[in-house]
């Protein structure tokens, strides 16, 4: 909305002018008395970012599937057998040597009843609120001298 006096410029203030309140622009203010703000401006607020995840294999992969294999009492090759992998593969992840992919690891953690597949958080952002600052008394009192 325009000023309620020349029309020109965005309503900034509420004053009262010869008995009746009018919205006015910074330059028509000054016939009145202001008393307050044209529109109260919403907070601004800025998007809070939800902490991003990221998933990431759990770093003693390789102990929880050799202890599960020996608890299973299965050898190498029938167990890489069962889930899929080559029991050179096998060998690497218990020795740590190789890191399954995510899809891997997903798949061995539903075979194996195991929880090789973690979350973290990325970035560690915390939601930010910042609320934009408004005209201060001082801006009221300063259009008032004019
Ligand atoms: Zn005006």
């Amino acid at each position: 909305m325009n000023c309620d006096m020349c029309g020109r410029n965005p309503q900034q203030f509420k004053a009262a002018v010869e008995g009746s309140t009018m919205l006015l622009c910074q330059a028509c203010a000054k016939f009145g008395k202001v008393i307050g703000r044209a529109t109260q401006p919403a907070p601004e607020k800025v998007k809070i970012e939800k902490p991003e995840t990221i998933e990431i294999i759990v770093a003693d992969f390789h102990k929880l599937i050799r202890e599960k294999r020996e608890a299973l009492k299965e050898n190498h090759e029938a167990f890489a057998a069962r889930l899929g992998i080559k029991s050179s593969i096998l060998h690497k992840i218990e020795a740590g040597h190789f890191t399954p992919d995510m899809e891997t690891a997903k798949r061995l953690e539903k075979i194996l009843g195991l929880r090789l597949v973690t979350t973290e958080d990325a970035g560690g952002k915390a939601p930010v609120f910042k609320q934009a600052e408004g005209m201060t008394l001082g801006d009221f009192i300063k259009v008032k001298k004019r």
